[in-house]
């Protein structure tokens, strides 16, 4: 039994180590992973970015509510 364990590369389907010898695990190479990290990134990243019309000027607004009250 000294078959090192390995599983299917999930991104190219290769023969992938899956012991603390394979940085890389559950891909078979850095190449693979990178790649399907990338993959997820550009996934996550489709939500618009907000960056480019960020709300931070409406705080301006909150200073004088109570001024109509009486007290
Ligand atoms: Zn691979």
């Amino acid at each position: 039994m000294s078959n090192p364990k390995t599983i299917s590369c999930p991104h190219c389907g290769e023969p992938a180590r899956v012991d603390s010898s394979n940085d890389y695990r559950p891909f078979c190479s850095r190449r693979c992973k990178l790649i399907d990290l990338g993959d997820w990134l550009d996934e996550s990243n489709r939500i618009p970015d907000p960056s480019g019309s960020a709300p931070q000027g409406n705080w301006d607004n909150g200073g004088g509510d109570d001024q109509g009250l009486p007290h």
